[in-house]
């Protein structure tokens, strides 16, 4: 039976050239001559920015919602600002994911083929490979793996993101015969995963029409709305004014100095992968927030690192800090993983061990002690 697909949540797997109106003209170009689609182009793009969210009714026609769509790729490409352009994809693949859930298995195998995934469906199948998974309550059940992707298409796709998740390892998953078998759940993951990576790749592609000086104005329009958006966002980066020679280290009072400068090199990656617009995964996230509770940074701090990643949700991320503080449930705070198991995780960086320790807090502190070390000599030298 033909499976209907409705393009309005799924803009993206559309190009322009597939609807008559879109293929002869380019979209945003349609958008600014017309006032009300103009509007509708502004209020997605404050949404987007603002409240990471498509509202449902951001467009109400499978030909306007494909429209704005290209449009915002459009802008996100013009401004060459990676944060928004990461939030879009990031919007877009989140608003797909929440209407994956109610699509039957094999839309879901229609929609991942048409996103150029290589997948296969075994429903009914007396053999589907099933993983066994112990629950939160220790309960022990086996989940049928019926989707069947073939590992190039499914390590394209968890390469850029999820590679240090071990959910997404090939060893922690079932493969045979050349496909990765993965259950519903872990297959809309990966589902969503491929729209935040296609979105990526579609700004990439995108000419918006820069001599166009109704375009001009509407980027100058978009961009102010960027600023306002993010002006706060650096504030933190700026809480280091003193010349490093003249700071304690506070490593006699118990409280460490907060130098991002002197941050090991995994952690310092995990900064800039923030900083730069990326997304840090959740095992980055984890032990950024753990190095940083453990040198002395409260839980506002803290947030204040994930304040400017894409899909921040103040409520969900203050709780999580504070967990990994030891402010809530057991109270257990939680450390850094070793070094050796952020190698085995993929996060350390560096190929020999950092001088001062086995993990990155005692690297830190290390780094710090010879800091305070130079700062005394220095001053014994001013005194004599
Ligand atoms: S050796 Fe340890 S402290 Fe240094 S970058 Fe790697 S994980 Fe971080």
């Amino acid at each position: 039976m033909a499976q209907y697909i409705d393009y309005t949540k799924y803009p993206f797997i559309l190009s322009p050239g597939e609807l008559p109106r879109l293929g002869v003209e380019r979209p945003v170009v349609i958008v600014l001559r017309d006032s009300g689609l103009r509007e509708r182009l502004i209020n997605l793009v404050r949404s987007i920015v603002e409240r990471a969210e498509l509202s449902e009714d951001s467009c109400s026609s499978i030909e306007e919602c494909v429209l704005l769509y290209y449009a915002v790729l459009d802008l996100a490409k013009a401004t060459g600002d990676k944060w928004f352009q990461n939030r879009i994809a990031l919007v877009y693949s989140k608003h797909a994911s929440r209407s994956l859930d109610r699509e039957s298995p094999e839309k879901l195998v229609i929609l991942g083929r048409k996103l150029g995934l290589d997948v296969s469906i075994f429903t009914g199948e007396p053999n589907i490979p099933k993983l066994l998974l112990v629950s939160k309550s220790r309960e022990v059940e086996f989940t049928p793996c019926e989707f069947a992707i073939t590992v190039t298409s499914y390590l394209r796709v968890v390469s850029r993101r999820l590679i240090h998740d071990q959910t997404y390892s090939l060893v922690n998953n079932i493969v045979s015969n050349g496909y990765v078998f993965l259950d519903r759940r872990t297959f809309q993951r990966i589902l969503e995963e491929t729209v935040f990576n296609r979105v990526l790749e579609k700004i990439e592609e995108a000419t918006p029409p820069l001599d166009s000086e109704d375009f001009k104005v509407l980027l100058a329009e978009i961009e102010k709305t960027l600023s306002e958006a993010r002006r706060d966002q650096y504030a933190r980066s700026k809480r280091e004014e003193a010349p490093k020679e003249d700071r304690s280290t506070g490593l006699e009072r118990g409280e460490l100095l907060v130098d991002e400068e002197l941050f090991p090199p995994c952690m310092k990656r995990i900064v800039d992968t923030i900083r730069s617009g990326g997304n840090p995964s959740h095992v980055e996230r984890f032990n950024l927030a753990a190095f940083l509770g453990s040198i002395g940074l409260d839980a506002e701090e803290v947030l204040d690192y994930f304040k400017s990643t894409t899909d921040f949700n103040e409520k969900i991320a203050r709780y999580q800090v504070e967990h990994i503080l030891g402010l809530r449930g057991g109270k257990k705070k939680y450390l850094p993983y070793s070094c050796e198991k952020m190698r085995a995780s993929g996060l350390c960086p560096v190929q020999e061990q950092c001088k001062g320790g086995k993990n990155p807090l005692a690297v830190y502190k290390y780094v710090l002690r010879r800091l305070e070390r130079a700062r005394r000599e220095g001053q014994d030298n001013r005194g004599s």
